[in-house]
């Protein structure tokens, strides 16, 4: 096992996120913890409303809990005020949701370069250019949104969000949207990405995509209810060769007399 696998990264203690709606409490969260390690790859499960995205938002650093203590890379972030907290998002963090998020009307390139705020203009297009070939969109460089499909638009999603080479990917429903196979395709990345050492935290509904990360979290209530490891781990590049497989058509019986 990689050395890098005892490392903690994400150490969530006993997490609160309280809302307050015309005098009534909503326990998002409600005393939440969780320890995840470099190398990980996590698939949170759970109920509509169960607290999945409010979890995802305080791993993100887009929100601070009620109360609790949540260091990231052995940084306590819990108390950052909010410049601290985009500078850790920026520096450590990807981020994909369900929605892609793209900008409308702007290449594939120029969006994934969006994040590289530094730099020569010719290194952000070369990073931004080998992001894109990572995810097998090589060939897309110049498409707009409206000329790629949902999954090809999801994949420039996950090259803006590994182009700052980040050691976290949060992913919220990456698949929700899209067609089997495109998933397969995404889950592939990410497996490969996860194969590269970047630890990857994950939502999702579908039992299928969740069998294809390592661990599996369950949420209810704002609660953990279940965390253990996935068992008979499904591998991106063997279901996406199955889908591929044509199908063998028995034999036509051929019709006496003919
Ligand atoms: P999930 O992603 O599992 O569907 P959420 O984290 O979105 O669940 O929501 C958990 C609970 O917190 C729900 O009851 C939801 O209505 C409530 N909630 C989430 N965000 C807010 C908010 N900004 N204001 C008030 N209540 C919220
Ligand atoms: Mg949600």
């Amino acid at each position: 096992m990689d050395a890098d696998n005892h490392v903690n990264l994400l150490s969530l203690r006993d997490i609160y996120k309280i809302y307050t709606i015309g005098g009534q409490e909503v326990h998002a969260l409600d005393g939440v913890c969780l320890e995840v390690n470099v190398g990980e790859f996590v698939a949170i499960m759970g109920p509509s409303g169960s607290g999945k995205s409010t979890l995802m938002n305080m791993i993100g650093c887009l929100d601070v809990p009620t109360s609790g203590t949540y260091k990231i890379d052995g940084v306590e972030v819990s108390t950052l005020d909010g410049d601290a907290l985009a500078a850790i998002r920026n520096r450590k963090i990807g981020f994909v949701f369900q929605g892609f998020n793209l900008i409308a009307r702007t290449s594939a390139l120029e969006n994934v370069e969006l994040p590289l705020m530094y730099g020569q203009q010719g290194d952000r297009k070369a990073a931004a250019t080998a992001a894109l070939v990572r995810v097998g969109l090589g060939d897309r460089l110049d498409h707009t949104s409206s000329e790629l499909s949902g999954g090809q638009q999801q994949r420039v999603a996950i090259a803006r969000a590994i182009v700052s080479k980040p050691r976290l990917i949060l992913a919220d429903e990456p698949t929700g949207n899209i067609s089997t196979l495109q998933s397969e395709e995404i889950m592939q990345i990410f497996q490969q990405l996860n194969d590269d050492g970047v630890t990857i935290v994950m939502v999702t509904h579908e039992e299928d995509i969740a069998r294809h990360c390592k661990r599996r979290v369950d949420m209810r209530d704002g609660k953990v209810v279940g965390d253990g490891p996935v068992k008979d781990r499904l591998m991106a590049g063997d279901v996406i060769e199955q889908l591929k497989r044509p199908l063998v058509a028995e034999p036509a019986a051929v019709p006496a007399g003919v």
